[in-house]
C-alpha cells in the first residue's frame, strides 16, 4: 500500500495534508476548527473495578480523590465484559455516588463472550461474537436494555467486529442462506443487523432517552473486512468514537492524531472523541497517545481504564499491572501539561501536521491572531532540540516554506 503520509509543505499556510495511502485516500482541509468546548478527560472503569475497588465508599473516595487531582471529570462504568457483570444495584450505587461527587457518569458494555460455542468446538469459548448465533444476539439485547436502564449514554467497546469465517459452520450455513459469498460483506451485513435490530431497539425500549455510541478500534485498514461500516453505522447510532491506542507496535504513531479527524469526516461529524489505553505499551507511548489525542482535535480524551492504571487487579486481560502502573505514573507527571495543551487547543485552528523522518512530529495552529508550532519527539533520544519524548509548543512568527520533506 502506497504511503504518502507525512508530506507537509507549508507555503503561505495554504497547503493540504495528505492522508495515509489507502483505497479511500483522503485529503484534509487546510485548516480545521478545533473544538470550542472545554476538553474533557474521562476514564473507564471495567466490571472488575466496579465489583472491586469502586464497590465500597472507601474505594470510591480514593478513586475520586485521584481523578480530581488529575483533571478527570467524567466516568464510564462498565456493566458487562467477558461474561462477567456488575449488578444493577451496584452500578446504580456507584453511579449516584460519583454524580454526587460532581462527575458525569455514563455506561459501557464490552460485547464479548456472548456466543455459544461454535458447533464442533466442544465447549471452547470465544471472546469475539459469532453474529449468526441467535443466543449471542439475545444476550446482547438483554445487556443493552439493562445498561440503558441505568445510564442514558452507553459506549460499546470495540469488540463488535467478527472473526468468524468458513471454519464456523454456523456462519458458513448462514452465508449460504443469505446468498452472500464475500466474507467481509457477510460480516458487515450481520453486524449492521445486530446494531439495527438488537442493540438499539432494546436500548430505546428500555429507556427512550438512551444514546448508544459505537467505538471503533485503531486498526482502520481492516474495518470493512472485520464487519465495521463506520459511515453507515455512525448514522444509525448518531455518534461514534475511535481508538487512538497506537501502542508500541503501530509504525505510524501519528495515526493517533489524524484518525479522529478522518473518522469525523467519513461519519459527517459524528466522532465524539479519542480512546487510548495502557495495553501493549510503555509509559512514553502511553503519554504520546495522550498528546496526539488532544492535538488531533478530540473533544474528549477517554482513558481506558481505571483497572489498568490504578487498581491492584487489572482484570481479565493480558496486561501486566506493573507496566500499566508505570504508564499511570508517567501520565501523572504530564497531567497538568496535557490540561494546558487541551486548553490551548480549545477554539484554535489546526493547520498541517506531519511526522518528520527524524521521529519528531510538527503541528501548526492559529489562535487569537497568532501562529504556533507544537512539536513532539517520539524517539527515546534527544532529537532536533527536544529531549527524549519531549514536547514543546511555541509561538511562531514569519512564514514557513517547509516543515518536513516527504519521508
Ligand atoms: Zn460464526
Amino acid at each position: 500500500m502506497k504511503n504518502i503520509y507525512g508530506t507537509i509543505v507549508v507555503a503561505a499556510m495554504t497547503t493540504l495534508v495528505a492522508w495515509p495511502g489507502s483505497s479511500a485516500e483522503m485529503m484534509m482541509d487546510n485548516w480545521a476548527k478545533m473544538p470550542t468546548s472545554r476538553h474533557v478527560f474521562s476514564m473507564s472503569c471495567k466490571v472488575t473495578a466496579c465489583n472491586g475497588d469502586l464497590s465500597t465508599p472507601e474505594g470510591r473516595a480514593k478513586a475520586i480523590a485521584w481523578w480530581k487531582e488529575h483533571g478527570f471529570t467524567k466516568l464510564w462504568l462498565e456493566s458487562y465484559r467477558h461474561g462477567e457483570s456488575a449488578s444493577t444495584e451496584r452500578l446504580i450505587e456507584e453511579r449516584d455516588a460519583f454524580r454526587q461527587a460532581g462527575f458525569e457518569v455514563c455506561g459501557m458494555i464490552t460485547p464479548t463472550s456472548l456466543s455459544d460455542p461454535r458447533p464442533g468446538d466442544k465447549g471452547r469459548k470465544f471472546w469475539v461474537t459469532c453474529w449468526s448465533d441467535p443466543k449471542a444476539r439475545e444476550r446482547l439485547r438483554a445487556e443493552s436494555a439493562r445498561a440503558a436502564n441505568i445510564f442514558d449514554t452507553v459506549i460499546l467497546d470495540d469488540f463488535l467486529f467478527s472473526s468468524c469465517d468458513d471454519s464456523c459452520p454456523r456462519c458458513k450455513a448462514d452465508m449460504t442462506v443469505r446468498g452472500i459469498a464475500d466474507l467481509g460483506a457477510y460480516r458487515r451485513t450481520v453486524l449492521f443487523e445486530a446494531c439495527e435490530r438488537d442493540i438499539l431497539p432494546a436500548a430505546k425500549k428500555a429507556n427512550p432517552k438512551s444514546h448508544f455510541i459505537i467505538k471503533y478500534p485503531c486498526w482502520w485498514r481492516r474495518y470493512e473486512q472485520r464487519g465495521y461500516s463506520p459511515a453507515r453505522q455512525a448514522t444509525l447510532f448518531g455518534e461514534c468514537w475511535v481508538g487512538t491506542e497506537t501502542r508500541d507496535a503501530n509504525p505510524e504513531p501519528i495515526q493517533a492524531c489524524w484518525i479522529m479527524a478522518w473518522m469525523d469526516k467519513i461519519t459527517e461529524g459524528r466522532c465524539g472523541g479519542g480512546w487510548y489505553d495502557a495495553l501493549d505499551c510503555g509509559p512514553e507511548k502511553f503519554v504520546e497517545q495522550a498528546y496526539y489525542t488532544i492535538l488531533g482535535g478530540a473533544k474528549e480524551s477517554f482513558v481506558h481504564c481505571y483497572d489498568y492504571l490504578i487498581a491492584e487487579n487489572p482484570g481479565v486481560m493480558y496486561e501486566s499491572s506493573d507496566r500499566a502502573h508505570a504508564c499511570c505514573a508517567a501520565f501523572v507527571l504530564k497531567a497538568a501539561d496535557l490540561r494546558k495543551l487541551a486548553d490551548f487547543v480549545q477554539g484554535a485552528e489546526r493547520g498541517p501536521f506531519s511526522m518528520g523522518p527524524d521521529g519528531v512530529s510538527t503541528h501548526l495552529f492559529r489562535k487569537d491572531g497568532k501562529q504556533y508550532i507544537a512539536r513532539l519527539n517520539t524517539k527515546g533520544e534527544p532529537v532536533a532540540g527536544l529531549p527524549p519524548h519531549g514536547f514543546e509548543l511555541k509561538e511562531f512568527k514569519g512564514e514557513l516554506t517547509s516543515v518536513h520533506e516527504t519521508p
